[in-house]
């Protein structure tokens, strides 16, 4: 059977351009808002036309300890420059990159995965801690 965690990639963000790129602090206050940016082509700019581009990305928590993670947010880029005259003529892409602020009292790790449209699936994570 195939399982959907075999097909998720992962590589270094700085030398591959699909990884999606999790800047958050990595020590944090308990009950205080914590700002989590969620990001790919950082450092190699991913393409951005109606042929190739991030489709979406997908945060999640994962408290120390616990079984299954929460979902923070789920972020979709859906223009990619098509109009009606055609691919790569409207002029409006989406750039793929979001932000967005949780807080929790629980020291754990970010998850987060992108998608582009050819290439597939990817993934990182990024440790927390809180106190
Ligand atoms: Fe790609």
């Amino acid at each position: 059977m195939a399982e959907l965690k075999d097909l998720y990639q992962s590589a270094d963000w700085k030398k591959e351009k699909h990884v999606p790129v999790i800047a958050v602090i990595s020590q944090a206050k308990k009950g205080e808002f914590i700002s989590l940016t969620v990001s790919v082509g950082k450092e190699i700019p991913h393409p951005n036309t109606t042929a190739h581009h991030i489709r979406w990305i997908e945060a999640y928590f994962l408290p120390a300890g616990e079984k299954f993670p929460y979902e923070l947010g789920r972020f979709e880029f859906n223009a990619h420059g098509e109009s009606t005259q055609g691919a790569d003529t409207s002029t409006v892409f989406t750039h793929p990159e979001a932000a967005i602020k949780f807080k929790t009292d629980k020291s754990g790790v970010i998850l987060a995965s992108s998608s582009c449209n050819i290439h597939g699936l990817w993934q990182n994570s990024q440790e927390v801690n809180v106190a």
